[in-house]
């Protein structure tokens, strides 16, 4: 699908009767892994519509205009696919197309006859008259291969499916809010004990946050979802474990890394390989890792308790690294809040 570089060319675009089918063209296309769509006149609505919808959900789909269509098809040096109901059938053509720079052309009325010449394949998607929206959907699930599905948008805005509705997580707003926090924790099954820890977690991390003057919003969203692993494991794997779920669920990084390095002071790599878990370190390194680590670490039975009692706990263990690396960070984070953190109440 990487090498795969598919273009749609909109032929015929009529500018009031077409206007939001050229526009559906377009989300068709980026949904389903083209990147981009050429039209061959301007037109600010489609491109103002199209440009939204990249900045929010992200991708890097784009809208070209190319006043002479036929030179652009001519010099096209990939396949050239023409979709039309008087083609060949799908099934006989889609696994003879090569999958490099594809140019899919789509009409909007009759388009003029030389297109079925310029084109390498004219496919039709049954031979009963329909629509291009649909017929490019079908077309670009069967060249792809399905390989929409697999497709990372690492947009600002993510749409997070549950069983009973969704999630939206707005990367510019509030990421999530509590209640929807709350419901993830509750799709994948959290103990009640679990789900009462994280939120005296939040409460301390958005008071550390506050005076450390952190992203306050990305660190309440993943301490409420620190332990999600807890479903999987209780032990040191829960927080590799609850990354896992959440780049399941199509998490943004920034959350999930937060989750994966929040058990102990972090794992190094070696610690991390020793415990089954792929050998890569997950120590936290950006300020909201430091400090969701920091305050999962200040609470125990849902209270709050001094950090000495985990790096006593940890040497107990036999831990001494990882104790002497929870002091350094805690360390850290209370000389960027600028305040004694024992003293922030939960
Ligand atoms: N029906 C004519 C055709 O398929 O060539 C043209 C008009 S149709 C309203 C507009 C566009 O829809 C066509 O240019 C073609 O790209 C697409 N289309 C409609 N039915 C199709 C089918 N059965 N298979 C493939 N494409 C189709």
């Amino acid at each position: 699908m990487e090498d795969l570089n598919i273009t749609v060319l909109r032929l015929g675009h009529r500018p009031l009767r077409d206007r939001r089918m050229t526009t559906h063209i377009a989300l068709v296309a980026r949904a389903l892994g083209a990147r981009s769509v050429v039209v061959t006149e301007k037109h600010p609505k489609l491109e103002r519509a199209v440009e939204e919808v990249t900045r929010k959900f992200g991708g890097d789909f784009s809208v070209q205009i190319e006043p002479h269509w036929k030179s652009f098809v001519r010099q096209w040096e990939g396949p050239v696919v023409h979709l039309t109901m008087y083609g060949e059938p799908l099934e006989k053509t889609v696994d003879r197309i090569p999958k490099r720079d594809v140019l899919v052309i789509v009409g909007a009325e009759k388009v003029p006859p030389e297109v079925y010449q310029l084109a390498d394949f004219n496919v039709s998607v049954t031979n009963q008259p329909h629509s291009e929206v649909g017929a490019l959907a079908i077309l670009l699930d069967r060249m792809t291969e399905a390989g929409w599905t697999r497709l990372n948008f690492e947009g600002r805005m993510r749409i997070i499916p549950l069983g009973n509705g969704k999630i939206v997580i707005d990367m510019d707003g509030i990421y999530l809010s509590d209640n929807d926090c709350l419901r993830m924790l509750e799709e994948v099954g959290c103990e009640e004990d679990v789900v009462s820890h994280a939120r005296t977690v939040a409460k301390i991390a958005v008071k550390i946050a506050g005076e450390c003057r952190a992203d306050v919003d990305l660190v309440r969203t993943a301490a409420l979802l620190h332990d999600i692993g807890r479903t999987k494991t209780h032990g040191p794997g829960h927080g590799f474990e609850g990354a896992e779920i959440l780049r399941r669920f199509g998490f943004p990084e920034n959350i999930v890394l937060i989750v994966e390095r929040h058990v102990g002071g972090g794992l190094d790599s070696k610690g991390a390989a020793e415990l089954g878990l792929p050998e890569r370190d997950m120590i936290p390194t950006t300020l909201e890792e430091k400090i969701v680590c920091i305050a999962d670490k200040l609470v125990e039975d849902g209270k709050k308790v001094p950090i000495d009692k985990e790096i006593q706990k940890l040497k107990e263990k036999g831990l001494d690294k990882a104790a002497e690396r929870l002091q350094i960070l805690y360390q850290e984070v209370e000389d960027i809040a600028s305040t004694d953190l024992d003293r922030l109440g939960a």
